[in-house]
């Protein structure tokens, strides 16, 4: 069975997918995206990551190219088309194809993209498999919000990491402050086993994941207080741990070379990525708020 992709209303065989060269999402980003991950043949957090979507084309100004029913229909159908059971589904939306201008054009046609990867995920982190990470400048623009297909400063951070031996990167703003992770949302475990991770303002993006950590977090009765935190803080931290669609919840066990607590995947990491295993199996729909 050949490998579809899904492009501007019709499925067509991967190897042959192709968008126009004045797609300005190829020439100036000008587009959001989504990853949304399939587990045990559905999606997971499905509703947060289309009022995500919703939210980045809104502040962009682009239009969404069809309805919800539609969107979700297409998202499915794909992923049942290439026989996804447990991977991911990546969906993106350009303002279209215009003459090269940067202002917006008059007349524009959103252009869309998914395509689908499998990957097996595992509920259980094994004893060495907590992750590297090394901690970089935040270089990127004001409106981390938006799920922007500009990602150049994310492509440096991750590199940056792959040359150190990591698998993430931690972004740090001027003062200190570890926004999150090139492509993750970073957590750490206190002293007093508070669960920290940024505030979702401008500065970074909205986890989806991280969002049902935390009501996770909160049912399990553990506290969990949304503001920053340095990396000084980080690496007194009892756990340390990213979120993300493709990851679930990571334990981090090393920060720039230095281990976090005795270097072991953290107790309380492992118990949230099983608990978000478990709901992402339920499918159930989660209501998404955002932040005031
Ligand atoms: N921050 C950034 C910069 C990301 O790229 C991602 C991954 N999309 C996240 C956080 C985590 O978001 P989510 O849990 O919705 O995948």
């Amino acid at each position: 069975m050949a490998r579809l992709a899904y492009v501007n209303g019709r499925f067509v065989r991967h190897a042959d997918a192709a968008i126009h060269i004045e797609d300005r999402g190829y020439q100036f980003a000008d587009g959001v995206y989504e990853v949304v991950t399939v587990l045990g043949g559905g999606f997971v957090d499905e509703a947060g990551h289309l009022a995500r979507l919703k939210h980045s084309l809104g502040e962009l100004r682009i239009s969404m190219p069809f309805s919800d029913a539609v969107l979700k229909l297409v998202m499915h159908e794909l992923a049942r088309r290439n026989g996804v059971r447990d991977g991911y589904l990546y969906l993106q939306i350009t303002r279209g194809v215009a003459p090269r201008d940067f202002k917006f054009p008059k007349a524009c046609k959103s252009a869309i993209v998914m395509t689908t990867r499998r990957q097996r995920f595992s509920p259980v982190v094994e004893e060495g498999a907590g992750i590297r990470v090394v901690t970089v400048l935040d270089i990127r623009w004001a409106r981390r919000d938006i799920k922007s297909i500009g990602l150049l400063a994310q492509v440096l951070a991750k590199q940056a990491a792959a040359d150190a031996g990591a698998f993430e990167a931690w972004m740090v703003d001027p003062d200190g402050f570890v926004t999150e992770g090139a492509s993750s949302n970073a957590w750490i475990v206190t002293r007093d086993g508070v669960l920290v991770t940024r505030q979702a303002d401008h500065s970074v993006l909205h986890g989806i994941t991280g969002n049902s950590i935390e009501r996770i977090a909160g049912e399990l009765g553990i506290k969990v207080e949304r503001r920053p935190f340095s990396v000084a803080e980080a690496h007194e931290a009892r756990e340390a741990f990213v979120t993300s669609a493709t990851t679930f919840c990571l334990p981090v066990t090393e920060i720039d070379g230095r281990a976090v607590a005795n270097g072991y995947p953290g107790e309380l990491s492992r118990t949230l990525r099983q608990h978000y295993f478990a709901y992402g199996l339920t499918r159930q729909e989660q209501a998404f708020a955002w932040p005031k």
